[in-house]
C-alpha cells in the first residue's frame, strides 16, 4: 500500500510552494527528505524542511533567482543551496551518491538516482522522501517500517557506515534519544564502540556541534548512559566524569520534577568532572560557546547552595545561574525551597551610594567604596533588608571607619 505524508502546517506555506514550482523535472522532484518527512510522519512539530532534487546546484540557483527568491550556496560543492523565502530557509540539495569517504567528509558525485541519494544517508527513518504534490512516500529501505516500531537502524552495515563517517556514532546515539524505544541494536551499539576512536578525526566543532544537541534533547538520559557504558566519550571527552551517567539523571530527573526547562550549561556540568580549571580547558579544547563556557565557570564558582544562600547566589550571579547551581548541586530536601525563593524573586539593589556615606561623615577616597562594599556584604548576608535597615548597617560601617581612621 502506497503510504500518503500526513497534511501539517509547515506544507501550506506560500514561500515552500513557490520554491517547490520552481523546482519541477523530469526525474519525479523535487521531494520533502528527512527530518520533515520523518517528524510528520510520527505527528510531530517540523522546524526544518530539506528538499531533494536531480537538478544540479547551478541550475537551482537559476531557477530560484528567475522567480525572485534569494538562493545561498550554503555548501555548494556538496550540493546545497539555501532558499530564502519570506523570513523561512529550504535546504535544497542536488542528489547524491559518495565517491570517496575518509571518516570525515564525502567527496561526492551529483545522481539522479533517488534509491542511491537514500542509501548514502544514515538511517533508515532519514532516508524516507515524500511527494510534495500527491503525498506518496518514497521509502527504500523501509524507514516507515523502523519509525512505527521505533527502532533507529543503520542503511547498510554499521561497521562501513561509521567508518565513512565517525560522525554517525554521535548522530546515533542522538537519534536513539529522539526516537529509539527500549529495544536496543547491540550490533550498532558495538559498532559504534568499535569506531569510537575514530570521532577524534573530526573537527572539535563537528562534536561539539552534535554534543550540544544530545545534551539539549529532552531526554537523553539512556543515550548518555550508553555511551558511558560503550566509552564514547573517551576520546574527545577525557574529563568525564566518574558519576556522569548518574549526575545526569539526577538532573534530568529534577528538571521533570520540577518543571524546570533544559539548560545547556547545567547538562554539559552533569557530565564532567567539577574542577573548574579543567573544565575551562575542555570548553575551549571543544570550541564551545563564550557564554557556555562562561556559564559553565559561575556555577562551578557558586558555593553549594540551601535555602538560607541561594538569593545571594541568584544576587551574586544571575536567576538562571542560581536555578542551575540548585538544579545540579542542592540535597534532595533542598530543591524544592530553593526553587521556591528563586521563583519571581527580582535581584533587589542597596539604597545606599557613596554620596550618603560622604554625608555622614566619610572623607572622598577610596575608603568610600571599601565601605560601601562591606555594606553590600552584610546586606547580602542579611538577606536583602529594607532601606532603614540600609542606613543603619551604613552608620554602624561609616563610625568604624571614622574610628579607624582616628586609632591610625
Ligand atoms: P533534525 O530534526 O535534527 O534536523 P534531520 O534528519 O533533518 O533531523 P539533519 O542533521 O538536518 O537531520 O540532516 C538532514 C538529513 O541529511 C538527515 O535526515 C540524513 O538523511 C542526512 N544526513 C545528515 N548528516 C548525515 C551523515 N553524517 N551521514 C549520513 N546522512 C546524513
Ligand atoms: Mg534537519
Amino acid at each position: 500500500m502506497t503510504k500518503i505524508l500526513p497534511d501539517a502546517g509547515w506544507q501550506h506555506a506560500q514561500g515552500l510552494k513557490k520554491v517547490l514550482a520552481l523546482l519541477q523535472d523530469a526525474h519525479g522532484g523535487p521531494r520533502y527528505v528527512g527530518g520533515a518527512v520523518r517528524d510528520t510522519l510520527l505527528g510531530l512539530p517540523v522546524a526544518d524542511v530539506d528538499i531533494a532534487t536531480a537538478l544540479l546546484p547551478l541550475e537551482v540557483i537559476d531557477r530560484l533567482e528567475s522567480g525572485g527568491i534569494k538562493a545561498i550556496p550554503t555548501g555548494i560543492e556538496h550540493g546545497t543551496i539555501t532558499a530564502a523565502v519570506d523570513g523561512k530557509n529550504y535546504e535544497i540539495t542536488t542528489l547524491r551518491r559518495d565517491v570517496a569517504t575518509d571518516g570525515r567528509r564525502a567527496t561526492v558525485a551529483f545522481a539522479t538516482d533517488w534509491r542511491e541519494d537514500a542509501a548514502r544517508r544514515d538511517f533508515t527513518i532519514n532516508a524516507l522522501y515524500a511527494d510534495p504534490a500527491t503525498g506518496e512516500i518514497f521509502d527504500y529501505f523501509d524507514g516507515s517500517g523502523d519509525l512505527q516500531k521505533r527502532r533507529l537502524r543503520f542503511i547498510g552495515d554499521a561497521h562501513q557506515r561509521i567508518a565513512e563517517d565517525f560522525l554517525r556514532i554521535l548522530r546515533y546515539f542522538r537519534f536513539l534519544a529522539r526516537y529509539g524505544s527500549g529495544t536496543l541494536d547491540p550490533e550498532a551499539i558495538d559498532a559504534c564502540a568499535a569506531g569510537a576512536h575514530g570521532l577524534t578525526a573530526l573537527s572539535r566543532e563537528r562534536i561539539a556541534q552534535e554534543l550540544t544537541r544530545i545534551l539539549a534533547l529532552k531526554d537523553p538520559v539512556v543515550s548518555v548512559g550508553l555511551m558511558v557504558t560503550h566509552g564514547i566519550f573517551t576520546p574527545f571527552l577525557p574529563e568525564l566524569s566518574a558519576t556522569a551517567a548518574d549526575d545526569l539523571q539526577r538532573l534530568v530527573e529534577r528538571e521533570q520534577k520540577f518543571a524546570q526547562p533544559v539548560s545547556l550549561p547545567a547538562r554539559f556540568l552533569a557530565l564532567v568532572t567539577s574542577d573548574a580549571i579543567a573544565v575551562d580547558k575542555v570548553t575551549a579544547r571543544l570550541k564551545l560557546s563564550n557564554k557556555l563556557r562562561e556559564g559553565c565557570a559561575r556555577r562551578l564558582q557558586a558555593p553549594t547552595p540551601n535555602a538560607g544562600n541561594i538569593r545571594a547566589i541568584a544576587y551574586g550571579t544571575d536567576i538562571d545561574t542560581a536555578r542551575d547551581v540548585v538544579m545540579l548541586f542542592a540535597a534532595d530536601c533542598d530543591v524544592q525551597n530553593c526553587l521556591a525563593r528563586l521563583n519571581g524573586w527580582e535581584s533587589p539593589s542597596l539604597s545606599i551610594k557613596g554620596g550618603a556615606l560622604i554625608e555622614m561623615g566619610l572623607p572622598t577616597g577610596p575608603l568610600v567604596a571599601q565601605t560601601l562594599q562591606a555594606i553590600e556584604t552584610t546586606w547580602v548576608e542579611e538577606e536583602f533588608p529594607d532601606k532603614e535597615r540600609q542606613y543603619a548597617l551604613a552608620r554602624q560601617a561609616v563610625n568604624t571607619a571614622l574610628s579607624a581612621i582616628k586609632n591610625a
